[in-house]
């Protein structure tokens, strides 16, 4: 993968990709982790004399819906940079080539919405060429993004000389030295609500991880596989027969699979419903078990302290609920105190952690929900494959 290293930029237009998709409310950018995780390689490539042209995609537009023009983000950039952003009305076109050779070196312009055009997801030859059109140099920072072929993505890197940004190359990096090269012990925290969501990224970390820690909505088809009483927990179908298999492989490959032994009840999903803490894991009916139990948060806790490496995705239960959020936080704690290298990946994970106040405090939080985990998968991502 080429990087910044290996780019000349001095005086020279530069595309960037950025992952820009923030969450938005009443037209202003709620949570700008993303764009803050940009400056990085927006600043250095400034710093070298390049005018950027900034392209990224904000969330699922179908017919050019307003609400989802990148405009609130451009103002946001600016706030942050301390520099003006000029905004574009289009992607690709006469008028956004002619902005877009009028920079300066260190100026930056904004494209719009990115998924306005619908070749982007389409990889279109079209919206290639005049993505090219704009720039001399392709750089793509959108790790959030990589794990998609589109023309923004992928496509334009055959067309441009291009190398990775720093975000991105930082991703690669550090998901790659967890199965490569991690300091012993490896240890797997791995939650959330659905075991085919992370099946794959579980059957890959019994090979190379010491213990895997598993926790949230998650356990239960791992649970019924093994014969339990769910009671009226969330738990997938699909999940149990992967659950099973993944159990049968932990026997052989002498991995760990760590299961909670207690948990907390609730008798309906929501802040304010009964509670109780159930010293077991069959779940009566009429209650559903919202997190992992006091016990469990201990020992997954102490398993962090001791390891070399931790990788942890999916909360332990649904943490957006206070009080059934201690799993999670104690988890979180753990990983923020851990003296080992510690990677969060997942978008639940990354609010559970900001929730708590712990986001600075870990080696590394991925901006790449999907494409973390299809790198830990062994997935090859297209966006990266394009920078070689
Ligand atoms: P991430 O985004 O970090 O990958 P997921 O999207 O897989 O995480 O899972 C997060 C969701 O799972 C949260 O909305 C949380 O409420 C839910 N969840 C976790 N545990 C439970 C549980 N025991 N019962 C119901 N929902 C749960
Ligand atoms: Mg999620």
């Amino acid at each position: 993968m080429r990087t910044l290293d290996d780019l000349d930029v001095d005086g020279r237009r530069v595309l960037v990709r950025v992952d820009f998709n923030v969450p938005l409310k009443d037209g202003r950018v709620a949570d700008d982790t993303r764009i803050r995780a940009a400056l990085p390689t927006l600043n250095e490539l400034r710093e070298r004399g390049a005018a950027l042209i900034l392209v990224s995609h904000l969330g699922r537009p179908k017919d050019r819906e307003p609400e989802l023009s990148m405009k609130p983000v451009g103002e946001r950039l600016c706030e942050l940079l301390g520099a003006p952003v000029k905004q574009a009305s289009g992607v690709v076109g006469d008028v956004v080539t002619h902005m877009a050779h009028e920079l300066s070196p260190g100026e930056l312009l904004l494209l719009e919405n990115v998924r306005y055009e619908p070749g982007e997801t389409q990889n279109d030859p079209t919206l290639v060429a005049g993505l090219a059109a704009l720039a001399d140099v392709y750089v793509n920072d959108a790790f959030g993004a990589a794990h998609r072929a589109h023309a923004s993505t992928e496509g334009v890197a055959h067309r441009l000389p291009h190398a990775a940004g720093r975000l991105l190359e930082r991703e690669v990096t550090t998901l790659n030295g967890i199965l490569e090269d991690p300091a012993k012990p490896l240890v797997a925290v791995v939650g959330g609500a659905k075991v085919t969501d992370k099946v794959a990224v579980i059957d890959r970390f019994l090979e190379v991880a010491d213990a895997i820690l598993i926790g949230g909505a998650m356990c239960f088809p791992f649970f019924e596989a093994q014969g339990h009483e769910v009671g009226d927990s969330l738990c997938e179908e699909e999940g149990i027969e992967p659950a099973r298999r993944a159990l049968e492989k932990a026997a052989q490959t002498g991995a760990r699979l760590e299961l909670p032994t207690d948990l907390v009840l609730g008798d309906r999903f929501g802040a304010d419903a009964q509670r109780r803490t159930l010293d077991g894991v069959d779940v009566p009916v009429g209650w559903m078990g919202l997190d992992v139990g006091a016990k469990t948060a201990e020992r997954y806790a102490a398993e962090i302290a001791g390891a070399g490496t931790v990788f942890w995705n999916g909360p332990m239960g649904a943490f957006e609920l206070e009080p059934f959020a201690a799993g999670t936080r104690a988890v979180a704690e753990a990983v923020a105190q851990a003296p080992g290298t510690t990677v969060v990946g997942g978008g639940d994970s990354a609010a559970a952690l900001q929730q708590f106040g712990l986001a600075d405090q870990v080696t590394h939080l991925s901006t790449g929900g999907g494409a973390s985990l299809e790198l830990l998968e062994g997935k090859r991502l297209p966006g990266v494959e394009a920078l070689a």
